[in-house]
C-alpha cells in the first residue's frame, strides 16, 4: 500500500500531468493513477525512418499562459517550438479548389470564400444588436451577425478544425466562450476585437500569443518532462478496476495493477478522465447525477498519418486546408506537419496529417481499414494534385472518444459537477467535460485544479 497522500490524481494525460507538475511546484504530496502504461494520454509521438509524427493532437495554440508557464518550468527537459510563419497561411476549399482564408482588408474585399451581400453586411456587423439567448446555437449567432457565407467558409470548416463537430449543434456560450463575450461585453465581434487591441494586459496575459505551438521533437517531449519533472515515483500506471470510495472524510482508491490490488487513501480526489469513465470509477454518486455528465457526447475521429520520402504535390506553404462540410468531402482537413515543424519530414519529403469522421461523418469513422486507405488515396490525390499516390508511411489512429462537444446541456453539466464537488468534499471533476477542449486549456485547468486541492479545507 502507498501511504496515505494529500491529492490523488486519476490520469496522465495534458491535464492530470499539469495538475501534478503545479500541486509538485506547491509542495503538496500527490500520486497520479494511470491505466495506460505510460503518461500523455492521447498525446503521443513517434519517430521512425526520418518522420516524426503526432498520433493524437499535432498543433496547438498558445491561448494560456499556463501552457507557456509550463515550457518556461520544464527548461532544459523540453523546448516549446512554434510553428513556421507560413502558419499564418490557412486554406478554405471551396467548389474544388484551395482559397486563402483572407488576413486583412483588401484580401478580405477579394476573397472569393464570401459572397458580396455578406461583405457589404460586414460593415453593419459592430451596429448589430446583441443576442438574448444564451442557448443561441453557433450558426444561429453566426448567421445573425455576419451572414450564411461566413458560416459556410469561414465558421463551418474552423469548427471541423477544432472540434470535428456541427456549428448547428455547438452552443457558443460554452463552446466558444471568447467568441461569445466578444458580443456580450462589446456589443461586436469586430468592436470588440478592436477595443481589446487596446486594453492594458497583464504580464500573464502577454504570453498569450495565440501561435501555433508543438514541443521540439513532438508533443511528447512535453509530456515526458512533466513526468519526469513531477517525480516517477509519483505515478503508477497500468492500473485497471480503478474503485473511489468515501472513507473517514477522504477517499479510498482501489485499483489492481499487474493483478496485485493496491490501496490509498486521499483526501482529494482529482479525476481527469473521460466522462464516460465515470460511473466505474465513482459508484458511490447516485446514477441520475452521473447522467447529467455522462451525456456528454463525443466526435468520433480516425487521423491519418501520411509520409512521403519526396512530395510532388501542390507547395506546402501553409497550415494545412479545412473542407467545409457543403463541400460534401470524405476528409474534414490536411495539416502540412512538415512545413510547420522542423525535422518531422526526410528533407524533400513531406509529412501530411489527414482526419476523417467527427460529429457529422461518424459513419465513416466506423469503416475499416481498407475502405479508410481507398478514400484517403482518392481524396488526397485529388486535393494535392498527385499523379501518383505512393506514401512510405501511412498510419491510421483511431480515437472513439476524441472531441468532447459543448452543446446546449452543458450547462446543465457544469452545475452538476459544482454540485457534486460541494456535496463530496475534496472530489474534483476536471478533464476535457469542462473548461475547453485544448492543449493550452488542459495546462490551465490543471493550474486550476491544483489550486482547488491545495485551498481546499479538509
Ligand atoms: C485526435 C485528436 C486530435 C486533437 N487535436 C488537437 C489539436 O490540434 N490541438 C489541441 O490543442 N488539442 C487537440 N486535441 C485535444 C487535446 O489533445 C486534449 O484536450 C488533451 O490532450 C486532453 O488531455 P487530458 O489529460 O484532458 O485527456 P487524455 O489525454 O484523454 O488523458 C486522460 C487520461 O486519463 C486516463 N484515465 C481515464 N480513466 C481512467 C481510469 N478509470 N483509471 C486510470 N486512468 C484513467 C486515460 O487513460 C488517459 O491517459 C486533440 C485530441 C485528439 C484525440
Amino acid at each position: 500500500m502507498i501511504s496515505d497522500i494529500h491529492t490523488l490524481i486519476i490520469g496522465s494525460g495534458l491535464t492530470g500531468l499539469s495538475t501534478a507538475h503545479y500541486l509538485k511546484k506547491a509542495g503538496i504530496p500527490f500520486h497520479v493513477i494511470e491505466k495506460d502504461a505510460g503518461p500523455g494520454g492521447v498525446i503521443k509521438t513517434v519517430t521512425e525512418n526520418g518522420y516524426t509524427y503526432e498520433l493524437g493532437p499535432n498543433t496547438g495554440v498558445i491561448g494560456s499562459s499556463e501552457i507557456v508557464e509550463l515550457f518556461e518550468d520544464l527548461q532544459g527537459l523540453c523546448e516549446l517550438e512554434t510553428a513556421n510563419e507560413n502558419a499564418q497561411k490557412r486554406y478554405i476549399l471551396k467548389n474544388g479548389k484551395w482559397e486563402q482564408l483572407p488576413s486583412g482588408v483588401m484580401a478580405g474585399i477579394k476573397t472569393p470564400l464570401f459572397s458580396l451581400k455578406d461583405k457589404f453586411r460586414l460593415l453593419g456587423e459592430p451596429f448589430r444588436s446583441k443576442g438574448k439567448n444564451p442557448h443561441e446555437t453557433l450558426s444561429q449567432l453566426v448567421k445573425r451577425r455576419l451572414g450564411q457565407s461566413f458560416l459556410d467558409y469561414a465558421i463551418d470548416p474552423f469548427i471541423i478544425g477544432v472540434y470535428a463537430g456541427d456549428p448547428d449543434i455547438l452552443v457558443p456560450k460554452y463552446a466558444l466562450p471568447k467568441l461569445y463575450n466578444l458580443e456580450q461585453n462589446y456589443g461586436s465581434f469586430i468592436g470588440g476585437a478592436v477595443k481589446k487591441q487596446f486594453e492594458k494586459k497583464t504580464e500573464a496575459e502577454k504570453k498569450i500569443t495565440r501561435k501555433v505551438f508543438s514541443a521540439k521533437g513532438g508533443l511528447s517531449n512535453l509530456v515526458n518532462a512533466l513526468y519526469e519533472n513531477a517525480g516517477k515515483e509519483n505515478f503508477s500506471f497500468n492500473a485497471v478496476n480503478l474503485q473511489v470510495l468515501p472513507e473517514n472524510g477522504g477517499y479510498r482508491v482501489s485499483w489492481q495493477a499487474n493483478e496485485k490490488k493496491q490501496d490509498i487513501i486521499a483526501k482529494h480526489v482529482v479525476f481527469t478522465g473521460g466522462s464516460f469513465e465515470l460511473p466505474e470509477v465513482f459508484s458511490f454518486v447516485e446514477k441520475g447525477n452521473l447522467e447529467k455528465i455522462t451525456h456528454l457526447r463525443y466526435a468520433k475521429i480516425i487521423e491519418v498519418t501520411l509520409g512521403f520520402k519526396t512530395w510532388k504535390g501542390i507547395e506546402l506553404d501553409g497550415f494545412g486546408g479545412l473542407i467545409p462540410s457543403k463541400e460534401k468531402r470524405d476528409i474534414l482537413g490536411v495539416l502540412y506537419m512538415s512545413t510547420l515543424f522542423e525535422n518531422r519530414a526526410p528533407e524533400d519529403g513531406a509529412l501530411l496529417t489527414i482526419f476523417m469522421g467527427g460529429i457529422r461523418n461518424e459513419n465513416l469513422a466506423n469503416q475499416p481499414d481498407d475502405k479508410i486507405k481507398e478514400v484517403v488515396k482518392r481524396e488526397i490525390t485529388d486535393l494535392m494534385q498527385l499523379t501518383e499516390f505512393q506514401p512510405d508511411l501511412f498510419k491510421i489512429t483511431r480515437y472513439d472518444y476524441a472531441i468532447p462537444q459543448y452543446e446546449v446541456n452543458s450547462g446543465e453539466r457544469f452545475e452538476t459537477i459544482a454540485n457534486l464537488e460541494n456535496q463530496y468534499p475534496g472530489l474534483i471533476l476536471g478533464g476535457n467535460m469542462r473548461d475547453g477542449i485544448g492543449m493550452a486549456d488542459r495546462a490551465k485547468q490543471g493550474k486550476m485544479l491544483a489550486e482547488q486541492a491545495k485551498n481546499s479545507r479538509i
